[in-house]
């Protein structure tokens, strides 16, 4: 008799039809013996629908109170989910985050959680109940309400599982599982069967979403193995768990394309000590995420300057501009360049840490379809480029077809 952890998001919830499909896969589950705890998201579109009307209201809502609007998000999901699975026959009890014992910090909107005490889960589970819990959601040890910032039902699911020692977690979505691509982008991307953790966080941070960031580095820390599947299908999904020695027989896991950034070249900066920190202090003090960074080979003997290029996300391309301008009289650079016609396509795979010449490989591909190289950066298990969005769909397709197909 195994404990399992199911976590279905906003899609597999969606209205009330999808939500009697739920019921009755976890009925089928609990008919083999086991025992389940649900935790489910709000309806898709609903956290999104509540944060518009907040903002009606002021433009910067106040953060206790939009943590209480969001909650009620996941609460409406799991009094649905209950009285499904209730049509069914099937004991099944509802629980809030803070009733389900999880303790955050007081960081509205992005509360970190603390610790779980479940006192209430075991007992409802003891008594043969389905228990079904608000994901994104927890509770201060003064009883504030708060939330875990967009995407915080996978950390819930995650988290539990830790905190049950459950024997599974599965994380039910509107995809099949981890793909080598997107396949909306590249056709004959496959579903993978395993990742480990660190490509799938390099795959995230590529701009491949599948699950929230957080949840899958709270997984690598406290060693949970979970399963990314359909809530659509039977068909098995993705397991995401430690790498083995195995995964390195496989040169590169997936390829990824972030068409959401936008490049910044700072042009005839003064090449002298303090400038580079200068810069991307006054961009982290606007607290302006800095992907990519590049500073060319300086020019000019006497008064030798350099270009600095580095790429944000698009939605901070206007506050990175101000910023940079605002330096113009400090450092007195020439020119600001900007351009958002830019797609990053990243491979990634632990492979590349036993496999030599994976850099080499993917230029020459990239080459091939005459695609000019912008900017380079790589990591242990990562090689990105930038390159013209124009041709960055191509670029993926050729360099998934090299690599992966
Ligand atoms: N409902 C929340 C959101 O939309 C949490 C979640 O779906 O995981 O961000
Ligand atoms: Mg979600």
């Amino acid at each position: 008799m195994a404990l399992i952890v199911q976590k279905y998001g906003g899609t597999s919830v969606a209205n009330t039809e999808r939500i009697k499909n739920v019921a009755a896969r976890v009925a089928r589950h609990r008919e083999n013996g086991d025992r389940i705890v649900v935790v489910v998201s709000a309806m898709s579109g609903v956290t999104d629908g509540l944060i518009k009307m907040a903002r009606d209201l002021m433009p910067i809502p106040t953060e206790r109170e939009m943590d209480m609007l969001l909650a009620t998000g996941e609460q409406t999901t799991i009094a649905l989910a209950a009285m499904a699975l209730h049509s069914l026959g099937v004991p099944a009890i509802s629980l809030t985050g803070a009733q389900a014992g999880i303790v955050t910090d007081g960081v509205h909107t992005k509360a970190k959680i603390l610790n779980i005490t479940p006192k209430q889960v075991h007992a409802m589970l003891d008594g043969g109940h389905v228990v079904i819990v608000a994901g994104f959601q927890g509770q201060t040890s003064e009883g504030h309400i708060t939330t875990l910032g967009r995407g915080g039902s996978d950390l819930t699911a995650i988290a539990l599982t830790a905190a049950l020692k459950a024997d599974l977690c599965q994380i039910y979505t509107d995809v099949d599982g981890v793909y080598t691509a997107d396949p909306r982008v590249i056709p004959n991307a496959v579903k993978l069967d395993e990742i480990a953790y660190d490509e799938m966080l390099e795959l995230a941070g590529a701009g491949a979403k599948v699950m929230q960031l957080r949840s899958v580095e709270f997984a690598k820390k406290f060693g949970v193995i979970f399963e990314v599947r359909s809530s659509l299908n039977d068909n098995p999904g993705t397991i995401v768990k430690e790498e083995t020695r195995s995964m390195e027989d496989v040169v590169i896991r997936g390829v990824s394309l972030d068409k959401n950034q936008a490049k910044l070249t700072v042009v005839g900066v003064p090449d002298r000590p303090g400038v580079a920190a200068g810069i991307f202090k006054a961009l982290a003090g606007a607290a302006i995420n800095v992907d990519m960074i590049v500073q060319n080979v300086s020019h000019g003997a006497a008064k030798p300057v350099t270009d600095v290029s580095f790429t944000v996300d698009k939605a901070d391309l206007l506050k990175a501009q101000k910023v940079i301008q605002g330096l113009k009289p400090e450092i007195g650079y020439r020119e600001l360049l900007t351009n958002e016609s830019i797609g990053k396509l990243s491979i990634v795979g632990v492979g590349m840490r036993s496999h030599s010449g994976i850099a080499a490989r993917l230029f020459e591909t990239l080459a091939g379809q005459e695609i000019n190289i912008d900017m380079i950066s790589t990591s242990e298990i990562k090689v990105s480029v930038v390159i013209d969005l124009a041709k960055a769909e191509a670029a993926a397709r050729a360099v998934h077809a090299a690599f992966l197909e």
